[in-house]
């Protein structure tokens, strides 16, 4: 079983790389945007002060975050190995998940950078939806279904746009990754973990050399 951080700003496709490496991989992908997104269409408490916060951009408290990670880490399906995708996002956070982990008697194997060119960030999240159905992504102008509305994979014909997913929001996600996460690539550079890999090519290439990855870390 390998643990694994997909770390990058909002669009370099980690996403898109951890369900990726769910399918090639069977590692289970533990996104806490989603888990965000779930409480804040639920409802709860936790929910409604995220939902906020997620739609002005902003980074919801580590308090909240953690709890959520450290209840999700308490089932037993992530013994298949975890993608943490989207957190860490702070030092704190990163601090937190060291001692969640060591609690758990869980290891992390390694980090990956996604690394990207900011500029093409806000067209690549401006343009993306994903299907209603099973989660597949699409993109206005790099990505399209084959017939027109209607999901390559699952044959869904809804498609859903995340709030968060405009200009100006976008704009407020790339500074709180400059300013809050991008600090993690030297914090885990200094435990010898980070592997930079360059997100702005080819998908699948992207993704090969994360199975790579995977394959060396679990020999
Ligand atoms: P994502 O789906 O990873 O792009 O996350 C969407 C939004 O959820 C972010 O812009 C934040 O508002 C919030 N969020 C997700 N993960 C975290 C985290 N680890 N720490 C703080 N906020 C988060």
């Amino acid at each position: 079983m390998t643990n694994l951080i997909l770390l990058g700003p909002p669009g370099a496709g980690k996403g898109t790389q951890a369900r990726m490496l769910t399918e090639s991989k069977g590692l289970l992908q533990l996104s806490t945007g989603d888990l965000l997104r779930e409480a804040a269409a639920r409802g709860t408490q936790a929910g409604k002060a995220a939902k906020q916060v997620m739609e002005a951009g902003n980074l919801v408290s580590d308090e909240i975050v953690i709890a959520i990670v450290n209840d999700r880490l308490d089932q037993p399906d992530v013994a298949v190995g975890v993608i943490f995708d989207g957190f860490p996002r702070t030092v704190v956070q990163a601090e937190a998940l060291d001692k969640l982990l060591k609690d758990k008697v869980m290891k992390l194997d390694f980090v990956v950078s996604l690394e990207v060119q900011d500029a093409a960030m806000i067209e690549r999240i401006s343009g993306r939806y994903t299907c209603a159905g099973c989660g597949e992504g699409y993109h206005d102008i790099h990505k399209v279904p084959a017939k027109p509305n209607v999901c390559d994979n699952c044959g869904e014909t809804e498609f859903r746009r995340r709030a968060d997913d405009n200009a100006e929001t976008v704009s407020e996600r790339l500074m709180a990754y400059h300013a809050e996460t991008s600090p993690l690539t030297a914090y885990y550079h200094d435990k010898g973990l980070l592997n930079r890999i360059d997100a702005m090519g080819d998908i699948g290439a992207i993704g090969a050399q994360l199975n790579e990855l995977v394959d060396e870390a679990s020999k």
